[in-house]
């Protein structure tokens, strides 16, 4: 399905701002894991489908982390919808929220650890939340 016109400036900018890579809460959060001295990937395409990628991998630990945009994947305390083609927002977000849901479920099943961060988040927060994930699959727990 094609992407309707935005119909404000607003949104376009919140559009464009949300839609791309590198986003400003990525980049604390990956600035925040060098401090504590942690290295990983960045953008790994899934196995199981190659046009969904983790934003943060840790291959050797197996641990994915997904940086998730408020707006488009509809965070419960500032999910909001575009009032312009509402029907079409409506299920365009629900679509990716199942397919959040999807991918947590698979890369489980295939021994993954999965952690999904807030753009909201506090960095360091995040980052001390997946610092305990790795070293915790590093000791074999
Ligand atoms: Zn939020």
């Amino acid at each position: 399905m094609s992407r309707p016109p935005a119909s404000s400036a607003g949104v376009s900018r919140r559009m464009s701002r949300l839609a791309r890579r590198d986003t400003r809460p990525e980049l604390q959060i990956r600035s925040a894991l060098h401090r504590r001295g942690l290295r990983f990937r960045l953008q790994e395409p899934i196995g199981f489908d190659r046009r969904r990628r983790i934003d943060i991998v840790f291959p050797r630990e197996k641990v994915a982390i997904f940086v998730d945009g408020c707006f488009w994947h509809s965070c419960p305390e500032h999910a909001t919808y575009p009032v312009a083609n509402a029907e079409f927002w409506t299920e365009k977000l629900a679509r990716n929220v199942a397919r959040d849901e999807d991918t947590n479920v698979r890369l489980s099943e295939e021994g993954w650890e999965v952690i999904r961060v807030w753009e909201h988040e506090d960095p360091d927060t995040a980052a001390e939340r997946i610092e305990q994930a790795v070293r915790g699959r590093r000791s074999g727990r």
